[in-house]
């Protein structure tokens, strides 16, 4: 008799965007007269930038002819992109990051989901509450974790971001082996300073652990001195992975392209306590998983490396983050304490009272649909996230009808 992985019945019952769509259904079918505007799932909104539609049209091109088709590329990605993400995302930067370190994808969420293979299952694991779920139900699935029990997953050290730590949580007083952080976060949009990360980075070495570092968001980063890449953390190099994407950067969540780096200084150990290097493990991974992004789509997102591309990928964050000022202002209005959208796309509310009640509030009195932040861990309890991905109209028009609600 086949048997399932039982890790898999451990998983809370929906997923939480699962939820929300089953509550704004059920809404919508009731009252079909009433258009609900959407500010609750990350995705963007805006097109492409016309830099990366060019080359995407170009590349396209490219395969109908014999002369330059292009089959299979390499796993890892294609050397023309490798060079262009290490040049002006890193060396720019001041960090030492080479092009064979940076392993192209299709998508961060794949990637950040993925990599937990390459270590063991006995592993000590540290997660931040609230969190994006990818981190937490990946190591349920590979049975990492106990059951989940009043809210947690018995097994993880939790890493509780709230009001009382500005939503930037401390190092643990226990020791973990894997670390997963995330600035600007999702849920909160907080950003992390240079010391905050340099004290993870201490961390990690003392404990001889790994932090994986998600910055998807880092091209919102509009405060010179807060670090776009853990990189920038002198010793970073011996202790963390790091995870990018250009989802959010230049629209790309329906196009898909994303990078991993694993420098080739980073190692873990064996059962006979020999080090072995991460990067060896992961181009295994890849090579016996995976088959590379498609070529147009490499060649789309070098474009936003390019003068116009990057002139066009800062005209994008700016306009989203013109959003999270309005929604900043409109909440301050409101007297609701936010946090996040500064440096980020995602404003995080403290609304004092049950997240889904807020939720379901917002919904039937000002059609507006947010994300209880009770979905993204215990802590988010107590607070909604609204995105900044919209239209500038869609975004007025909920600020409004919110504001008629609360006020
Ligand atoms: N990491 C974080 C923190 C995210 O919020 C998201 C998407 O919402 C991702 C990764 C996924 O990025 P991608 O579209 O590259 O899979």
């Amino acid at each position: 008799m086949i048997r399932i992985n039982e890790n898999y019945t451990k998983l809370k019952a929906s997923y939480l965007f699962a939820d929300i769509a089953r509550r704004v259904g059920a809404f919508t079918s009731a009252n079909p007269d009433k258009p609900v505007i959407r500010l609750g799932i990350g995705d963007v909104t805006e097109p492409l930038p016309p830099a990366c539609v060019e080359a995407l049209h170009a590349a396209a091109q490219e395969m109908a002819s014999r002369a330059t088709f292009k089959g299979y590329g390499p796993e890892q990605g294609y050397p023309f992109l490798r060079e262009l993400i290490a040049q002006h995302d890193y060396a720019a930067r001041g960090c030492r990051i080479e092009a064979d370190e940076i392993f192209v994808s299709d998508g961060a969420k794949c990637d950040c989901g993925n990599i937990q293979e390459i270590f063991s299952n006995d592993i000590r694991l540290a997660i931040p509450d609230p969190v994006y779920p990818v981190y937490v139900d990946t190591n349920v699935m590979a049975g990492r974790t106990g059951p989940f029990v009043d809210g947690r997953y018995q097994g993880i050290t939790y890493l509780e971001s709230t009001a009382a730590n500005g939503y930037v949580p401390e190092v643990p007083t226990v020791a973990a082996d894997l670390i997963y952080l995330c600035f600007p976060n999702n849920p909160t949009g907080v950003v992390a300073t240079k010391e905050q990360l340099a004290a993870w980075v201490a961390y990690a070495k003392k404990n001889k652990a790994v932090i994986l570092f998600d910055s998807a968001y880092e091209a919102y980063i509009r405060d010179p001195g807060i670090p776009r890449s853990i990189y920038e953390i002198e010793g970073a190099r011996e202790v963390a992975i790091e995870f990018r994407s250009f989802s959010k950067t230049a629209g790309f969540t329906g196009t898909r392209c994303a990078y991993t780096v694993v420098p080739k200084t980073l190692v873990a150990w064996d059962a006979a306590g020999n080090p072995q290097p991460l990067h060896a493990l992961w181009n295994r991974r890849q090579t016996t998983k995976f088959n590379g992004v498609s070529y147009p789509v490499q060649k789309a997102a070098a474009a936003a490396y390019g003068p116009e591309g990057s002139r066009q990928c800062r005209e994008l964050t700016d306009f989203y983050l013109g959003n999270a000022k309005l929604i900043r202002a409109a909440m301050a209005k409101l007297g609701l304490p936010c946090v996040g959208g500064d440096n980020a796309p995602y404003v995080w509310i403290n609304v004092g009272r049950d997240s889904w009640e807020f939720f379901d509030r917002l919904l039937t009195q000002a059609q507006v649909v947010c994300t209880p932040g009770a979905g993204f861990g215990k802590c988010g309890e107590g607070h909604v996230r609204i995105s900044a991905f919209n239209s500038r109209e869609n975004v007025e028009k909920a600020l409004a009808r919110i504001t008629a609600a609360l006020a």
